[in-house]
């Protein structure tokens, strides 16, 4: 019997657990400055969705998805990405039927897809993206860009590289293919098989084939800019106007061209290098679909999104120290001296938290020693002792584990002596309570 963990696949806990979730918080703060909303689609889906939507031509739909037969001889499958299942909800629920367009919805969780394990790549992972439906508009384009880009910036990220590129409309597309599947074709031989399928499903995905071979070839390959109708060109140009108009720096990169099958106009990734000079690739990818709602059943209507690769962001922040103030410590032990005082301190614990306080305290007997060492271990910013001859008088001993002060606080005023405590190291470390004496003075 095996009971290792899947393959590709990860146990979170302890820093990391609040990294991944610290990431996720800021990007929904973000989103909700830009006036998207939540939503929540089900890991499974139909595998027509994602055949439909992500595309046949797609590395993902052809050999990435974890599908299966479920007990009613259903074919479904484990989402691979999160767009085709917003779509899909925003044509099941006819979400579309709005005069309130654009809608805004932004979505975070675990994705799944059967590639091989690898730095930076796992089976099971978790994506932050948005997506922005309903508005032809290279505005619209611009602005998931943007919040993408401020994310980054508020997750203390410095140097970013926006790679950009424009896919063009239907036309435009249809004209490049073509030119593409002409160049190929005098080259295929010399090509991996994957480039062999994909001049047939898809010329446009051998642009980012990762083998070396194939990518010398693709330099050579005709532009998509030269194929491009002039409305395409001009969106595509009022889109980086904007980004200028806000100082995003940006490269155009004639080869980018994305994984998914259903992007069209504007695509983009943004890439970051840790200091060590670690490329983790991508860590965020999106672009503006023209025809997934059609695809899926819904109305003639747009969109535009991105997904951010949450383990990627998380790894990358770490690499760069973007996490070592990430508080995981407690604000507060409680330390019973002696087994007859374990209730009082239960009591004591339990009104610190109910004040908000991040609190512990040992629940069978501890000698004294070892619970400096467990408050010391845990980050604790006090530590309260509390001895019965004291507890008599109706005091106990407020330890500032830092400085090392000890002054006593009467338990009369349990809460006011608490918050004046930690209103005195408030500013030292940026942290803030809900409760606080300020609010109270001033409420009154
Ligand atoms: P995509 O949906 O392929 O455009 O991916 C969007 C982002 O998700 C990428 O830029 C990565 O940061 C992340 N990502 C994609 N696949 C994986 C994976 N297998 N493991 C971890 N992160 C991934």
């Amino acid at each position: 019997m095996d009971y290792s963990s899947v393959k590709g696949t990860h146990d979170v806990y302890g820093k990391d657990a609040v990294a991944l979730d610290y990431v996720a918080s800021v990007m929904k703060a973000v989103a909700e400055l830009y006036g998207f909303h939540e939503m929540n689609t089900p890991v499974l889906e139909y595998t027509d969705v994602f055949a439909r939507g992500t595309g046949e031509g797609s590395d993902i739909v052809r050999k990435e998805m974890y599908t299966f037969l479920d007990k009613g001889n259903r074919s479904v499958t484990m989402r691979p990405e999160f767009t085709a299942g917003i779509v899909r909800s925003v044509v099941s629920n006819k979400l579309y039927a709005t005069e309130d367009l654009p809608l805004k919805y932004y979505y975070s969780g675990p994705a799944f897809r059967y590639e091989r394990p690898q730095l930076g790549r796992y089976r099971q992972f978790n994506q932050f993206g948005v997506e922005e439906l309903g508005l032809d508009s290279a505005r619209a384009d611009a602005e998931v860009i943007l919040l993408a880009m401020q994310g980054f910036y508020m997750l203390g990220f410095k140097k970013l590289s926006l790679k950009i590129n424009t896919l063009g409309d239907d036309d435009s597309r249809r004209r490049y293919k073509e030119a593409l599947k002409a160049y190929f074709s005098e080259h295929i031989d010399e090509m991996c098989a994957d480039c062999h399928e994909r001049l047939n499903l898809n010329p446009l995905r051998i642009l980012d084939c990762k083998v070396e071979g194939d990518q010398e070839i693709a330099k050579g390959a005709p532009k998509m800019k030269d194929y491009l109708s002039d409305a395409s060109d001009k969106r595509f140009y009022e889109t980086l106007s904007i980004l200028n108009d806000f100082e995003i720096e940006y490269e155009i990169d004639d080869n980018l061209v994305r994984g998914l099958d259903y992007y069209s106009e504007v695509v983009f990734e943004i890439h970051a290098i840790s200091e060590e000079g670690h490329d983790y690739g991508a860590i965020c990818g999106g672009g503006h679909y023209g025809g997934l709602v059609k695809a899926l059943g819904g109305p003639e209507m747009p969109g535009v999104g991105f997904a951010i690769g949450i383990e990627r962001v998380a790894s990358l922040m770490k690499d760069n120290h973007l996490l070592d103030s990430l508080e995981t410590g407690i604000d507060l032990y409680v330390m019973p001296v002696g087994e007859e005082m374990l209730d009082e301190a239960f009591q004591l614990t339990m009104g610190a938290r109910q004040l908000g306080y991040k609190t512990e305290t040992p629940l069978s007997p501890m000698k004294f020693g070892a619970m400096f060492k467990k408050a010391e271990r845990r980050g604790a910013k006090f530590a309260l002792i509390v001895g019965e001859e004291e507890v008599e008088r109706g005091v106990a001993q407020l330890k500032n584990l830092l400085t090392k002060e000890q002054f006593e606080i009467s338990l009369d005023k349990y809460e006011e002596e608490l918050d004046k405590a930690f209103a005195s190291i408030e500013g030292d470390d940026g942290h803030h309570h809900h409760h606080n004496e300020e609010n109270e003075e001033e409420g009154e």
